[in-house]
């Protein structure tokens, strides 16, 4: 079992993966897509890095955490489940077991779809590994909203899902050609116990489930009993949030949305969560 598991390479997810080696944990730390910090132009309010731009500063980070033998692994973090002493982190189908997790996610991206929290497993998914089998022979509709869409889509197909593929984007060169490609985007969720379909313009497209695969997660969906306020997530000043052993750090607990506050964050959730593991080694 991992001692803490890290959800998002950011400056939070990477300074708390710092801190935690330091303290001697076994440390893992997943991040899917670019940092967007490297499109900074300029920093000019990190302490000792004066004008360097978000890129380097980036590099600097990963750099640091490479010579530590943190290997940052790609992979979308979808669900995490509490199973007492201990949290099953479902990081698109595979599974990981940690002691403790630190939320790093930067600040949510994700405005969700009314209904969408409501009807999450009902034949809502962000996940196609994890819940394909459960509608071959039935219709879902893929929702592109990430680079690896496609991809989905066409796993979905092959394992005997019936398709349709929502995008605003052109058409992808990778698409199955068995798939019914949509270019348009949904505006609702239909459906009051279960997904029935969903609205695209003025139409309904009926459905049995909505793959909606955004590179970012809402925190609110990740984990059941999560409190969150507005947009970001609940914390302590230890930066735990409202379920015991898991913490958040960086943009997601709130403003200011600033890199020191951030990398702070993130070696208070990491240290804390030491502690909290070394104390039960004691007992
Ligand atoms: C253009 C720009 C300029 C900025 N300039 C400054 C500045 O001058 N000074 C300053 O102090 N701050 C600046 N900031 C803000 C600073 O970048 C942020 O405060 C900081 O990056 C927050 O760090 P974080 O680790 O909390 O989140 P992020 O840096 O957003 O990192 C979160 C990471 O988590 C990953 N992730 C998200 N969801 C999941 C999931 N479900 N599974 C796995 N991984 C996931 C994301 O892909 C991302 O890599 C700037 C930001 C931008 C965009």
């Amino acid at each position: 079992m991992i001692d803490i598991l890290i959800v998002g390479a950011g400056p939070a997810g990477m300074s708390a993966a710092v801190n935690s080696v330091t303290r001697g944990k076994t440390t893992r730390i997943f991040s899917n897509s670019e940092n967007y910090l490297s499109r900074a132009e300029k920093i000019n309010n990190y302490l000792g890095f004066y004008n360097i731009t978000g890129k380097e500063l980036m590099n600097r980070f990963r750099e640091h955490a490479k010579a530590m033998n943190i290997k940052i692994e790609d992979g979308k973090v979808v669900n995490i489940l509490p199973m007492g002493e201990s949290f099953m982190v479902n990081i698109n189908g595979k599974i990981e077991e940690a002691k403790k997790v630190i939320l790093a996610m930067g600040s949510s991206r994700v405005k969700e779809l009314n209904r969408e929290i409501d009807l999450l497993g009902k034949g809502i998914s962000y996940c196609a590994t994890c819940d394909g089998m459960l509608y071959r022979g039935k219709k879902a509709i893929v929702w592109d909203q990430s680079k690896d869409s496609a991809e989905e889509a066409n796993y979905l197909n092959s394992i005997g899902v019936i398709v349709t593929f929502i995008s605003k984007k052109p058409h992808p060169e990778n698409l199955d050609k068995h798939i019914t490609y949509i270019n348009g985007t949904i505006s609702e969720i239909i459906g009051n116990d279960k997904v029935q379909g969903v609205a695209e313009k003025k139409k309904n497209i009926p459905a049995d489930a909505v793959f909606i695969l955004r590179d970012a997660v809402a925190p609110a969906t990740l984990v059941e009993g999560l409190k969150i306020n507005g947009n970001f997530i609940e914390v302590n000043r230890n930066m735990e949030t409202s379920i015991k052993g898991i913490y958040a750090a960086g943009d997601i607990t709130g403003k200011p949305l600033q890199l020191s506050k951030a990398v702070g964050e993130g070696l208070i959730a990491a240290q804390h969560a030491a502690l909290q593991i070394d104390k039960v080694k004691e007992n």
